[in-house]
C-alpha cells in the first residue's frame, strides 16, 4: 500500500475532547473516526487490525468446533417481550408506522428461536453457533473511544446441551479457546470469577486484561490463579489468598475482553452457554497496554502492516527513489505486507508518523543509508544497518 494514497491521514495534533488512550492515538493516526459518542468509523487502518483480531477469533471458535453464522440486527420486540428483555435501558427501540423493533444488542432471544426449528430432540446436540457482528448499546458513559461504543463489534457464541455436565465442558472448554485467543494477541488476561446478574447462580468468568486506565476493579493473587471481580469479592488488597497458596491478594484495574456465561435453562429447555468477546474493545485495550509516548505499538498479529517503508528524501534523490521502489516490489514479491511511505513530506514527519502508527518493524531507505537498508523494530531503541537479504532473514525469524 502506498501511503501517498491512503484514504486517512495522520493529524497534527490529538483530537480536542478525547480523555482516553486509545481515542486519542486511533483518531490522531486515522484508524477510526469518530461519528457520535460512543459510535466510530474503522478507517482502512484501523479496518485492517479490526479483521485481524477478527480472524484470530474465528479460528479460534472453528477450532472449538463452533459453526459460524450471521444473524439480524434489527430484531422485533415480540422476542424481547418472550424473555422480558424489552424494558432493559440499553436497548434502541425503533418504531414506524407499523412495528416496533429492538436493536441487537445481545442475541440469546433470537439463537433460541432458531435452535428450536433445528435442534428436535437430545440427539441433535451438542450444538455451537457464533457470529461476529455490531451490536447496539445505549450505554450512559460512552467516552473511552472502543472501550465502550454504543455500536460496537462483538463475537458472541452460544451453545445447547442436553444436560448441566454437558454444558460444563464445553464451557471449560470455551475457557481454554479463550485463553488461546489472548495468548495470540499478546494480551496477559486474568480469568476472574464474576456475578451472573439475575441469569445464574454459579459464577461466571470474565477474562480481564490488567490496564490501569480500566474501568473494572479486581482481586487476584500474586502467585496462583485466584482472581475475583470486586464486585464478588470478599478480599481486600494484602490478605492473604483465600486459596491458601501462601500468595498474596493484589487489587488492579482491568479492561473485560470478554466473559462466558451458563446461562442454564434461562432462555430455554436445553441448557445453554453464552459467550462474549469485545472485538472493537480489544482493539482500544492493546492501544491502552501497548503505546509509549510517541504513539502505538502494534503486536504483530493485529498489525495493520507488517513493515513500514520509509523512503527519505525522495524528492532529492533519482537513487533513493529507485532503491526504495525496489525493496517495495520486493517485500510485495515475498508476500511481507508492506506500507510504503512514498508521500513528498519533509522526514522527520516520517519518522513522526512511523512511531505514531506503531507498524513493527521500520525500514528506512535514504542517501544516507546508500544500497543498505535502516531496520528498526518499533519496541526496540536501536537500529541495524542490513542488505536486502539481511532484512528479509531478519523479517522471516
Ligand atoms: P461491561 O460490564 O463492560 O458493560 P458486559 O458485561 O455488558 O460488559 P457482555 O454483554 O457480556 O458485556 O458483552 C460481551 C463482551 O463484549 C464484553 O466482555 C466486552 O468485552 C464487550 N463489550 C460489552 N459492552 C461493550 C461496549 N459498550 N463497547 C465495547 N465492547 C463491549
Ligand atoms: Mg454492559
Amino acid at each position: 500500500m502506498l501511503q501517498s494514497r491512503l484514504f486517512a491521514k495522520t493529524s497534527k495534533n490529538f483530537p480536542k475532547d478525547e480523555e482516553s488512550i486509545n481515542a486519542k492515538y486511533l483518531l490522531r493516526a486515522g484508524f477510526i473516526a469518530k461519528n457520535s459518542a460512543g459510535v466510530f468509523t474503522f478507517l482502512p487502518l484501523g479496518l485492517r487490525v479490526l479483521n485481524k483480531i477478527s480472524q484470530i477469533v474465528r479460528e479460534e471458535m472453528n477450532a472449538l468446533g463452533a459453526e459460524e453464522l450471521l444473524m439480524p440486527a434489527l430484531i422485533a420486540k415480540s422476542y424481547w417481550e418472550a424473555s422480558g428483555r424489552w424494558n432493559v435501558p440499553v436497548v434502541y427501540k425503533i418504531k414506524t408506522d407499523r412495528e416496533e423493533y429492538g436493536l441487537g444488542w445481545t442475541h440469546e432471544e433470537v439463537i433460541k428461536i432458531i435452535a428450536d426449528q433445528f435442534i428436535l430432540s437430545d440427539r441433535d446436540l451438542p450444538q455451537a453457533v457464533y457470529q461476529i457482528q455490531n451490536k447496539f448499546r445505549m450505554e450512559p458513559r460512552a467516552r473511552s473511544g472502543l472501550l465502550r461504543g454504543r455500536e460496537f463489534l462483538m463475537k458472541d457464541l452460544y451453545s445447547f446441551h442436553k444436560d448441566e455436565g454437558g454444558l460444563g465442558a464445553f464451557y471449560e472448554s470455551a475457557k481454554s479457546a479463550y485463553l488461546k485467543i489472548y495468548q495470540r494477541l499478546e494480551m496477559p488476561v486474568v480469568v476472574a470469577e464474576a456475578s451472573g446478574g439475575d441469569f445464574t447462580k454459579d459464577f461466571t468468568h470474565e477474562f480481564q486484561a490488567l490496564v490501569e486506565s480500566g474501568e473494572d476493579t479486581i482481586f487476584h493473587c500474586s502467585k496462583c490463579d485466584y482472581a475475583q471481580n470486586k464486585e464478588v469479592a470478599k478480599v481486600k488488597a494484602g490478605d492473604t489468598c483465600p486459596k491458601n497458596c501462601g500468595g498474596e491478594v493484589k487489587e488492579s484495574r482491568a479492561i473485560e475482553v470478554g466473559n462466558i456465561f451458563r446461562l442454564g435453562q434461562r432462555f430455554s429447555s436445553w441448557f445453554m452457554g453464552s459467550y462474549g468477546i469485545g472485538i472493537s474493545r480489544i482493539m482500544g485495550t492493546i492501544v491502552e497496554m501497548s503505546h509509549d509516548d510517541r504513539g502505538i505499538i502494534w503486536p504483530e498479529a493485529v498489525a495493520p502492516f507488517r513493515v513500514h517503508l520509509l523512503a527519505l528524501g525522495l524528492d532529492k534523490s533519482e537513487t533513493v527513489k529507485e532503491n526504495a521502489a525496489k525493496l517495495y516490489e520486493t517485500l510485495k514479491a515475498k508476500n511481507i505486507e508492506v506500507l510504503f511511505d512514498d508521500r513528498l513530506v519533509p522526514a522527520g514527519e516520517k519518522l513522526f508518523d512511523a512511531d505514531l502508527l506503531g507498524i513493527p518493524t521500520r525500514l528506512i531507505v535514504s542517501e544516507k543509508t546508500g544500497i543498505k537498508i535502516e531496520l528498526k523494530q518499533r519496541r526496540e531503541k536501536d537500529s541495524q544497518l542490513l542488505d536486502v537479504a539481511e532484512v528479509l532473514q531478519c523479517l522471516n525469524s
